[in-house]
């Protein structure tokens, strides 16, 4: 039978199964043939051991989209980010470091900013400015007023997506709202899984849906970029492209170059300011890392 994986926990894994049902498994076997660990969202083959008991083993991985370091997720279709208008007000450096984690690992990212009933039209106008000129799709809801529940629900229906966002941005009131059933569905497979074993902050695919899956990021406010050439930054900011045939010089960092493509873009506005700001902000910050 095939299943999904939704949680793994001191080597076991919890693995919803094409029969709806979920079961606790081992991975025996599968390590000794291939190099790979079975990873939360893992499509996989299992056999089952024990049917009244819900436990099975994982015989196979199939094969993976992609496979996500943070959080450590496989088969991701793309994330969704999460900030409210204000209150707290959106750490647009907070934002922009998100959204480069996301471009090195290839996911498409949607932007959302909740608690719209709280703001004016001008902070919204500012907010979608910024970042529909850099490419993203851009959306706005107010869960207590129910504004742009619909598009969000569309936007994740039938694929896997990574919520992120700082706490207090109303990340759990969207979820419950998107899909009230997710909740119950939730406080049923932990009460299993949690029977007798620690909990631990590892990722969680939860089902919210046909073919539909939320998973949780944890530690949203301590992103560093690791392991990244200072030099290669610009490559993960998709607005800087179409303006780097200006640049004079190959290879442009679009710092300190005299004739640059993405400064002028900047000082025209088809660049947002915010944006370039915060790339300049995380380029020093690796820079100064690579210093040790
Ligand atoms: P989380 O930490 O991101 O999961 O945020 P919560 O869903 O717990 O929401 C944090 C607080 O913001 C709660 O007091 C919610 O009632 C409130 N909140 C959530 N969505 C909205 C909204 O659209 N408008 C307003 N005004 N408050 C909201
Ligand atoms: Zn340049």
């Amino acid at each position: 039978m095939t299943g999904k994986i939704l949680k793994g926990i001191a080597g076991f894994y919890y693995v919803i199964a094409a029969d709806g049902k979920l079961y606790e498994c081992k991975a025996k076997g599968i390590f000794r043939n291939r190099n790979v660990k079975p990873l939360v969202g893992d499509n996989v083959g299992i056999s089952i051991l024990d049917e009244t008991e819900q436990k099975g083993n994982i015989d196979e991985i199939l094969p993976r989209k992609n496979a996500l370091v943070r959080p450590s997720v496989a088969n991701v279709d793309q994330a969704l980010v999460l900030f409210s208008v204000t209150q707290p007000d959106p750490n647009l450096n907070l934002l922009d470091r998100f959204l480069v984690m996301m471009e090195v690992q290839e996911v498409p990212v949607n932007i959302c900013f909740n608690k719209i009933d709280l703001a004016g039209d001008e902070k919204r106008n500012e907010l979608s400015a910024i970042y529909e000129k850099a490419g993203y799709s851009v959306f706005f809801t107010s869960t207590c007023e129910e504004k742009g529940i619909e598009e969000i629900k569309d936007l994740v229906r039938g694929k896997t997506t990574v919520l992120a966002g700082p706490s207090g941005v109303g990340k759990s009131t969207l979820t419950n709202l998107i899909y009230p059933k997710a909740k119950m569905e939730t406080g049923t497979i932990s009460e299993k899984i949690q029977r007798g074993k620690h909990t631990t902050r590892h990722s969680e695919l939860f089902g919210i849906g046909r073919d539909t899956y939320m998973v949780d990021t944890p530690g949203f406010s301590s992103m560093y970029i690791e392991d990244m050439e200072c030099g290669h930054l610009k490559d993960y900011f998709p607005e800087f492209e179409a303006c780097e045939e200006d640049c004079k010089f190959l290879g442009c960092i679009h710092i300190g170059e005299k004739i640059c493509g993405v400064k002028t873009a900047v000082e025209e506005g088809r660049i947002s300011r915010s944006r370039y700001d915060n790339y300049r902000l995380l380029y020093q910050e690796l820079k100064d890392k690579r210093r040790y």
